[in-house]
């Protein structure tokens, strides 16, 4: 009988799981090397507050979100978000949609229970977990070396598959401290950056002591021609909320080239310019209030907002305000501190792996998930885009 291959699928997260629950373990045997003593904390973390698995959106939009999109597009169209929902039904987790269009398990299954029927899988499936195995590179005879309890253990495999997530939320595990280890094999990997973060505003204390933690909704952002529609909060550090999210990219990239950077904010997306200044200028004896809340509905932020950042004659200028109402201004300064986000971009270098994500320079070497330099918006389309890779990848190598 022939000898199974070893499979050494290293750190323990959404996309390590869905490959080890996929990969043929007739024809491999497979060990999961986790640093934690448990695996899929990050998983658990995401589902804290509404465990957004993927997104119903239409696959040709859905591919559309990745950036880059085409780096993404295989294992997307292979294992799509109506797969997904299909796999997660066969181990026992039923999934709904959202008004938000956002895909759930449905409601009463909670995160760990997710977690659970995945274990579940692996135990019969005879997948091993060594957890406390923190993955410390390879030695000179290219073995895969571990920290154990203070042992350096080194394991020899014939495929690795590694899977050890971004930089962020650091108690997860997730800290990229991996990427040295890449690079002084000669693969090139990328400063981790905060991605799906919050953004600095200073904004003044009197204005923030009375606004903190509002939802201003109904606007749309722009930032160098890209626009996003959604709600923003307020927060003391500045701004939140999927909007702003989805715009990180633009936004990084005019931090890095100004140490600034300038969103425009349109408070009234259904009215053009002239319909808004027709209604403050029209507006008989009511004051300027009254037509912002009844005529433009405007709640307590938004207006406020649109004070603390106008001058007076700024504010009571019909034509002034009305353009500040499509195009209000927002100064930038930073992103928030790279731990705090919800994801990051940078680590392994896309053009560092074949279109099965295997490392050009070390065949049999495989990264998945996070781990590689790709971005996308919440939604659901980060743990998808794992999920799909995780699956991709076990479908080839059962081939
Ligand atoms: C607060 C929060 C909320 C989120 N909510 C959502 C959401 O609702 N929907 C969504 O789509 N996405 C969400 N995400 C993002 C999503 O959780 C991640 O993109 C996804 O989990 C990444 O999966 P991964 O398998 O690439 O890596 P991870 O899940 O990060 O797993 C990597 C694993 O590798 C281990 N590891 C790291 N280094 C080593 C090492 N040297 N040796 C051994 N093991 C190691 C880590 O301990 C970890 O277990 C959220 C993230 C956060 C932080």
């Amino acid at each position: 009988m022939e000898t199974k291959k070893s499979i050494a699928i290293i750190g323990g997260g959404a996309a390590a799981l869905m490959f080890a629950c996929n990969i043929d373990t007739r024809k491999y045997n497979v060990t999961i090397y986790e640093r934690n003593n448990t695996v899929g904390r990050k998983l658990l973390v995401a589902g804290n507050g509404g465990f957004n698995l993927t997104h119903s959106e239409d696959i040709e939009q859905f591919v559309l979100r990745y950036s880059p999109s085409m780096f993404l597009e295989k294992p997307i169209h292979s294992f799509t978000s109506k797969d997904l929902q299909q796999w997660l039904k066969g181990i026992g987790i039923n999934t709904y949609v959202g008004t938000s269009k956002r895909i759930f398990p449905i409601k009463g299954i909670k995160p760990i229970e997710v977690l659970d029927a995945i274990l579940n899988v692996l135990r019969q499936k005879n997948v091993n977990i060594k957890t406390q195995h923190l993955w410390s590179g390879w030695n000179m005879k290219k073995e895969l070396c571990f920290i154990k309890q203070k042992e350096i253990v080194n394991i020899k495999a014939d495929i690795t598959v590694f899977a050890l997530g971004g930089s962020s939320w650091k108690i997860t595990g997730s800290d990229g401290s991996w990427a040295p280890y890449f690079e002084e094999a000669g693969i090139k990997t990328l400063p981790f950056q905060a991605s799906n973060c919050a953004v600095k505003i200073n904004w003044g204390k009197e204005f923030i002591n009375r606004v903190e933690g509002k939802v201003i909704k109904n606007i749309s952002i722009k930032i160098d021609g890209k626009e996003k529609k959604g709600e923003l909060v307020i927060t003391k550090f500045g701004l939140e909320g999927g909007a702003i999210y989805s715009l990180i990219e633009p936004i990084r990239m005019q931090l890095d080239e100004f140490e600034r950077a300038k969103v425009f904010v349109d408070l009234k997306p259904e009215l053009t310019t002239t319909e808004i200044k027709n209604k403050i200028e029209n507006r008989g004896n009511k004051s300027l209030q009254k037509v912002l809340e009844n005529s433009l509905k405007f709640n307590d932020s938004k207006i406020l907002l649109l004070k603390t950042i106008l001058t007076k004659e700024e504010y009571t200028n019909a034509v002034i305000l009305s353009r500040m109402i499509k195009s209000l201004p927002m100064q930038i300064t930073s992103l928030a501190p790279i731990d705090e986000a919800i994801s990051t971009v940078g680590g392994i270098a896309r053009d560092e792996v074949d279109e099965n994500f295997q490392l050009k320079k070390m065949p049999d070497n495989f990264c998945i998930g996070e781990m590689l330099d790709w971005d996308a918006p919440t939604g659901g389309y980060l743990l998808q885009a794992c999920f799909s890779m995780g699956y991709c990848l076990s479908k080839k190598l059962n081939q």
